[in-house]
């Protein structure tokens, strides 16, 4: 997509904080971090939400959540625990229709809505 700020990160027409990468996926640091560890996950195929990825490829949703697991451990260990979260929609609060997951770690994590 020509047009989409993540598709732009994926080719690296616009820069990113780049922390894991291989032929499918990217992840990197998100601009405005929640958490001490803030890192979104991308595929870098266009789909706009999580689902339709599931959709069109399984192992793909999958692959994601291994690369972000595969962060937490780097950056603050197997057993600190960390959390995932696809906001899917405009009420959900997404605001880039790029899926993304967004890893969240390296703190104690307010319990709630996100
Ligand atoms: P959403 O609200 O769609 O689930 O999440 C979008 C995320 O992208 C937000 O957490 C926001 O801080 C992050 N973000 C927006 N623009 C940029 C950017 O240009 N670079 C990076 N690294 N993150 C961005
Ligand atoms: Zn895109």
């Amino acid at each position: 997509m020509t047009d989409c700020l993540f598709c732009k990160i994926a080719i690296g027409e616009i820069p990113a904080t780049v922390v894991r990468s291989d032929d499918r996926l990217m992840a990197f640091r998100d601009l405005n971090p929640q958490a001490p560890t803030h890192v979104l996950v991308i595929p870098r195929e266009h789909y706009a939400d999580a689902a339709e990825v599931a959709a069109a490829d399984p192992a793909l949703i999958g692959a994601m959540i291994t690369a972000a697991r595969m962060i937490a451990a780097e950056e603050v260990g197997e057993d600190s625990g960390y959390r995932l979260v696809f906001n899917t929609g405009s009420d959900a609060g997404q605001t880039i229709f790029h899926a993304h997951l967004h890893l969240l770690a390296g703190a104690r994590l307010a319990a709630g809505m996100v």
